[in-house]
């Protein structure tokens, strides 16, 4: 009964790790999937998740003693994740003093990881928002698509990269807001857009702010970088705060993959800003009845260290310090590749688009036919849309990038 079924083709994404994976050439470079590498380009654990990690795994005796003491077993988490958790991340998305947190207006639940936490919310929108219709950016990143598409809920795009400037379209994206029908849900990026790098300033913010308020749209965050894009957690949220101070309900899926380094552990939440503390208890029920039947109740051993590392003033402080490093290195990274591609390009092409952008993405404006040119003849593996992350990159290969890119780009 199986033999009808077709082959599904590779990820877009996580495919291009597979392909890196079965090449020999010793010049190979994974700017695919977007993962922070040292300079050496090597995973990298960061040194608060060892600290905290290591209370469970070190020495197997004080592990389980140190368990015992914080009464950490293995039990199952509730369905809508731990507690101490849910408290840290809303409050490190708003603020701890933000009213949507003092007035217990924010339902939030534990969610596996950014994807989950998407995937909760998309079914969320499915059962409670028959027809109504997701707004996504074009480009976004490609498992936005896929997320909708299994929840069944109809998504069309939003013009946002315009390939003349490799900048933001913006008054595309706000006369494609205008026009959906109102009571859309609007996906946006809270911050470092992927795949293309490039965000609203402040006062676009608030300009795409009151074109969905005008239409009684709501905001549904993506946050993915908090961060991790400027080093600093409050300046990454503050796309979704400008957004709650205005009173409006919304949706916030978090992830902790990039800036807490926990790829591999799925962790992050949904939450969704309510109007009132009740309307807030009603929707946090819903989604654990949403979340029951899927996966039951999410992993713990993700949850305590975030929950370990923010609760921690001294741990807290050396996350922050780490997380800056990281960002650090990549616009290091950002700034040399520029420098080279400049140096090396003698047809006058301006590419301090590369400078503006900002995250762990360039979007290098390489089509398919050149993206191919780059895989095919340099090794350097990318998505096929000319993203390459710059997390994946060290300075000694900069230059071999930018002959990469030369070469892909001018012939
Ligand atoms: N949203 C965006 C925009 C992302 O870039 C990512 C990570 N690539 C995610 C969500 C979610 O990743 P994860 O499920 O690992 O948290």
């Amino acid at each position: 009964c199986f033999e009808g079924i077709a082959m599904a083709p590779p990820d877009p994404i996580l495919g291009v790790s597979e392909a890196f994976r079965a090449d020999t050439d010793a010049k190979k470079l994974n700017l695919g999937v977007g993962a922070y590498r040292t300079e050496e380009l090597q995973p990298y654990v960061l040194d608060v998740v060892n600290k905290v990690s290591k209370l469970y795994l070190s020495n197997w005796y004080i592990a389980e003693r140190l368990m015992l003491e914080r009464s950490e077993n293995k039990e199952y988490l509730p369905i809508e994740g731990l507690a101490a958790f849910n408290k840290v991340t809303a409050e490190l998305l708003f603020g701890a003093d933000n009213p949507v947190i003092n007035q217990q207006r924010v339902a939030t639940v534990q969610g596996l990881s950014g994807t989950g936490s998407l995937r909760l919310a998309a079914a969320l929108i499915e059962r409670y928002f028959p027809g109504a219709q997701v707004m996504i950016s074009s480009p976004t990143w490609g498992n936005h698509k896929n997320i909708f598409n299994d929840a069944r809920v109809p998504w069309s795009e939003y013009r946002y990269y315009d390939p003349k400037t490799v900048g933001l379209d913006f008054e595309g994206m706000i006369s494609d807001i205008k026009a959906a029908p109102d009571g859309s849900f609007i996906v946006l990026h809270g911050c470092a857009h992927n795949p293309t790098g490039i965000d609203p300033t402040p006062e676009q913010w608030e300009k795409i702010a009151d074109v969905i308020q005008e239409k009684n749209h709501i905001p549904f965050f993506d946050v993915a970088y908090q961060g991790f894009a400027s080093g600093s957690l409050d300046e990454d949220a503050s796309s979704v705060r400008l957004f709650a101070a205005r009173g409006m309900e919304l949706l916030v899926a978090q992830s902790y993959s990039k800036n807490l380094g926990l790829y591999a552990e799925r962790i992050g939440a949904i939450n969704v800003v309510c109007s009132s503390a009740d309307a807030a208890a009603r929707v946090k029920s819903q989604l654990k009845r949403i979340a029951r039947p899927m996966y039951s109740n999410p992993p713990v051993h993700g949850a305590r260290i975030v929950a370990n590392v923010v609760g921690d003033p001294a741990l807290f402080n050396e996350w922050k310090a780490e997380m800056e490093m990281m960002a650090g290195r990549i616009k290091n990274v950002r700034q040399k590749l520029f420098d080279s591609l400049s140096a090396k390009d003698k047809s006058g092409k301006d590419w301090s688009f590369i400078l503006k952008q900002i995250g762990m993405f360039s979007f290098t404006g390489l089509n398919k036919t050149q993206s191919d040119n780059m895989t095919n003849k340099w090794h350097v593996y990318m998505t096929k849309d000319g993203r390459i992350s710059l997390a994946g990159l060290s300075l000694a290969k900069c230059e071999y990038l930018a002959d990469a890119i030369m070469d892909s780009y001018h012939n």
